[in-house]
């Protein structure tokens, strides 16, 4: 129930209240028993498949799924068959295909596995047809005007690469089918598409590199992903009297508390037992779903907490992210909590990021990050790290446009978040020996015997360093994977994965031409690729960095180094149209230029109302209930005073003393006019914006003037709640919220 409308404070105090009597939410009658007894019951996985299809269409499909290769229609209608059998006999009435649109969020359409037969009569279908392919009516999805509306149309395909599951309702289940979204014209219309197609880029270049390595076994190598996920939990109470978390996902306004993070309590603090209950029901629903959730914690901000599951290949981990961050918002409502996964919903607190930290594994299980035992292996595992700092180097920009959103600008370099400014950090160790290679202490010519005094051979120690971790970083080596932490709470995966991936192969390509070309010219293998090494070392020295990024010199240095320091989002976007870009993503097979061209309408246009609704709420919030607040209380101090003189005048009290007193209403009154000239010159920004024809400067007037302006109304209203009467204070405060 909502306390909204009532009247003063008694809103807030009812939240208080009812907060005050929570417990924590059990499930008992779920019963979970052992996770690996119901691990991954409601997917359709390999455990069902093999039971489920005859033996070789299980091959068959499994080959598909393990070797990314395409569906052989011929296998789709026993595949279709035994699925739908499978879900109905687990309470599936419908199916959908599961997709996931530019929203950031996934889309779906129930249809009913109902049909009738020739005589009239109900029966449950699914073709190998409705498997394979659907057609949303998905007019509404954001195209970037890539469906004019002559043909609105999209349609769905079917991902075998990831496992279909189980969608439970309160009253019966669907199946749904984890698909790509992509228009009448073959044009990708989601987040799905450009990341299977950076895989594929990611997959040759990788598979190239090792069978110059001599590595004959590996048929396919993949990105890995595991995601550690941030987010806030406040009590649904409260979350019903705000308003700009409802509509915007963040706090606009409100004091900061007298107690912050300061105190440093709450990271790895014991959880308290009403999240706990939470936590523990996410994780049964979503070990069901098959996602491996493995740690949970506290994190650093007053309510804020973190869960990351088991690495999976990145396609999967994508999915299982949506899954998470679905599963957390449903699951939070059942237990009186509303779920924050905006970048910054509490200002002077922490933000939440996702961390994706990424590697890449070979169909052999090795992880092509990991250094290995031999100086051979290590020699691989250089040049692969080569290619990726050459990747982050080069294509710096494109990755800072790919976690550009309207949230985490007020993430992105706020002193606590990885910097707007892109570099990558490695480690001591690691620094060391990319600099000796560098500066000559490890040659082309040496024998394998001097590579291994050389600490070649000693890299595998660099795995087990987690003692010299820098959090500062946006782009960090944590032993054998890099960790992207520059990633907003919110966002989808995909996108920021698709052009890592994709980058990475393009490296990688070019490391690979590089040192075959050498050989050619007859150079030996570990020469031509020390020489290939060293050369990446120099060219990418600018992005290494090891300092603290959040000071201000890094920003200072990072200019000097000629690297790109994109602060916000519409010229972080500005990257992704750059004619070098558009020819990298068509290169490499990621998106066509037109593809690529409506992806930055999206974005932008998904900018530009994320700033409207803000701008709308914000001035909502402060016509209906700040300034009548800051009236109520004008009222109070001056009826106090004119009282107070009245008596005096009567009676011969002293009159001196009320200067402080009227010092006070002076300071509501001034405060009270310069919230209305705030908010008229916001509503003068506005009107100035709405003529502004062009998209991207109209993002650029949103980005600098209007969000000035929303900070400045913002510090009025702040200074005013924090004079004001309680009692007339409606908005619960940042501390009610948040201890
Ligand atoms: P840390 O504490 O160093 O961040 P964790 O072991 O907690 O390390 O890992 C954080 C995340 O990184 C987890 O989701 C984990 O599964 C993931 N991870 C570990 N190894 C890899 C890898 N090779 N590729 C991708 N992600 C990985
Ligand atoms: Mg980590």
């Amino acid at each position: 129930m909502s306390n909204q409308g009532l009247l003063g404070n008694a809103g807030r105090l009812m939240a208080v209240q009812q907060v005050g009597h929570r417990s924590p939410r059990q499930f008992r009658d779920k019963k979970p028993g052992r996770i690996a007894d119901y691990f991954g019951i409601n997917t359709f996985g390999h455990k069902q498949m093999k039971e489920r299809l005859p033996e070789n269409v299980y091959e068959k499909l499994r080959n598909t799924i393990s070797r990314g290769e395409r569906i052989d229609v011929s296998i789709a209608k026993e595949v279709a068959q035994a699925v739908k059998e499978w879900a109905v006999e687990n309470g599936a009435t419908h199916f959908c295909h599961w997709f996931q649109p530019q929203t950031g969020l996934t889309a779906e359409k129930h249809d009913a596995f109902l049909t009738l037969n020739e005589e009239g009569r109900p029966v449950e279908k699914l073709s190998a047809s409705q498997l394979i392919q659907s057609e949303p009516d998905a007019s509404s999805f954001p195209s970037g005007g890539m469906r004019s509306t002559f043909e609105a149309r999209g349609y769905t395909a079917w991902d075998p690469s990831s496992p279909m599951f189980l969608m439970e309702g309160p009253n019966g289940s669907t199946l749904c089918i984890p698909s790509v979204f992509i228009s009448y014209t073959g044009h990708a219309l989601d987040q799905k598409t450009p990341l299977l197609r950076s895989m594929e880029a990611l997959n040759q270049q990788a598979l190239a590199v090792l069978k110059l390595f001599g590595n004959t076994s590996a048929h396919r190598v993949v990105p890995t992903v595991g995601v550690e996920q941030e987010y806030f939990l406040i009590d649904k109470a409260y979350y019903l009297l705000r308003p700009d978390l409802q509509f915007a996902g963040r706090t606009l306004l409100g004091a900061r508390p007298p107690k912050g993070q300061e105190l440093e309590d709450h990271y790895f603090g014991s959880i308290e037992s009403r999240v706990l209950a939470f936590m523990q029901e996410c994780e049964y629903e979503l070990f069901k779903l098959g996602v491996p959730v493995k740690t949970r914690h506290n994190e650093v901000a007053p309510g804020q907490f973190e869960c990351a599951p088991i690495f999976e290949e990145a396609n999967v981990a994508a999915d299982h992210n949506q899954m998470m961050m679905e599963t957390f918002r449903r699951v939070a409502g059942l237990h009186n909590f509303a779920l924050l996964l905006h970048e910054k919903p509490f200002a002077g607190v922490n933000g939440s990021g996702k961390h994706n930290n990424w590697s890449m594994q070979d169909s052999d299980g090795n992880n092509l990050l990991e250094p290995g035992q031999t100086p051979q292996e290590n020699l691989q595992f250089l040049v692969i790290l080569c290619a990726v700092l050459k990747a982050v180097h080069k294509r710096a920009g494109l990755l800072r446009a790919a976690i550009a959103s309207s949230g985490n600008d007020h993430r992105l370099g706020a002193n606590e978040a990885p910097p707007a400014i892109i570099s990558v950090f490695l480690g001591k160790q690691l620094s060391d020996i990319l600099d000796s290679i560098e500066s000559g202490q490890i040659k082309g010519e040496t024998t394998e015997q001097k590579l291994i005094n050389l600490r070649i051979a000693k890299l595998p120690e660099i795995a087990q360093d987690y003692t010299d971790r820098n959090r500062t970083s946006p782009f960090a080596f944590t032993g054998n994977k890099f960790e992207f932490r520059a990633v907003g709470s919110s966002s989808s995966i995909s996108w920021p994965m698709s052009i890592l991936n994709g980058a990475v192969a393009e490296a990688l390509e070019d490391v690979q031409v590089k040192i075959t070309q050498r050989m050619t010219a007859g150079a030996e293998l570990q020469r031509a690729s020390m020489d290939t090494i060293r050369e990446s070392i120099t060219e990418t020295k600018s992005i290494r960095f090891e300092g603290n990024n959040y000071g201000d010199e890094w920003r200072i240095e990072a200019e000097r180094r000629g690297l790109p320091n994109l602060r916000k989002t519409p010229e972080s976007l500005d990257w992704l149209v750059r004619p070098e870009s558009s020819e990298f993503f068509k290169k490499l097979g990621i998106l066509d230029p037109e593809e690529n061209e409506a992806r930055y309408h999206v974005r932008l246009e998904r900018y530009l109302k994320d700033i409207e609704i803000e701008v709308e709420v914000l001035n909502d919030l402060a016509y209906t209930s700040v300034l009548p607040a800051a009236y109520k209380q004008q009222l109070m101090l001056a009826d106090a005073l004119k009282t107070y003189l009245e008596a005096a005048h009567s009676t011969g009290l002293p009159t001196h003393s009320v200067s402080l007193q009227s010092r006070v209403l002076e300071e509501i009154t001034s405060l009270i006019s310069s919230l209305l000239e705030r908010l008229a010159q916001m509503d003068k920004h506005m009107n100035e914006a709405a003529h502004i024809e062009s998209l991207h400067a109209k993002a650029h007037f949103y980005a600098y003037q209007v969000m000035a302006g929303c900070d400045g109304v913002r510090e009025a209203c702040d200074k005013i709640e924090e004079i004001v009467d309680d009692q007339f204070w409606p908005l619960p405060k940042y501390h009610e919220m948040l201890f």
